[in-house]
């Protein structure tokens, strides 16, 4: 069970986070969905990531490829927990559209490119989306501080705001903002 391994090394890896709220999820069915629209590639995906009481490896990987590197086309598992978080923030704002992507994994060599040009100042976010623990979003619906307040209410990690950029930066480190 790869996922499953993937998921306990998420787990030890990143410290502090926690556990997102059993009920919450629950509330979500037995079935999780969601979709994203990559803004980069123009790639778009709706999958079911989770059923029958477990997460879907195929699914993850399709997960995995949308939201990888584009700059340098390099994968990374992203964590099944930022997709809990993300389904549960969709439910949250009432919408099945889907998240479009400003930034998913970033390759090492691309966060090195970024730091300094201040395209993402948000302190300790950059080392969450090398781990696939971050992703920055906005949905076209909605207002962006909306999405912002129901990211916070989550209480599942960090929240950045970006409005001069128009996206909401979420992950599944400690709960902090900015
Ligand atoms: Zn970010």
């Amino acid at each position: 069970m790869p996922h499953k391994l993937r998921r306990r090394d998420f787990l030890l890896g990143s410290g502090a986070a926690l556990l997102l709220p059993a009920p919450a999820l629950a509330a979500l069915g037995d079935r999780r969905s969601l979709s994203f629209a990559n803004l980069h590639t123009g790639e778009k995906l709706a999958v079911t990531y989770w059923a029958n009481g477990d997460y879907v490896p195929g699914a993850l990987a399709q997960v995995d490829t949308i939201l990888r590197d584009f700059r340098t086309g390099e994968t990374h598992p992203i964590a099944p927990d930022l997709l809990d978080l993300l389904a549960l923030l969709r439910n949250r704002m009432e919408t099945g559209e889907a998240f479009e992507v400003i930034s998913g994994y970033r390759s090492p060599a691309t966060n090195a490119k970024l730091r300094g040009a201040h395209e993402h100042s948000g302190v300790a976010s950059h080392s969450l989306h090398m781990q696939g623990m971050a992703i920055d979003v906005r949905l076209n619906s909605r207002p962006l501080a909306a999405l912002r307040d129901a990211a916070l209410s989550l209480r599942g990690g960090g929240v950045g705001y970006y409005p001069s950029s128009d996206f909401v930066h979420v992950d599944v480190g400690r709960i902090r903002r900015w």
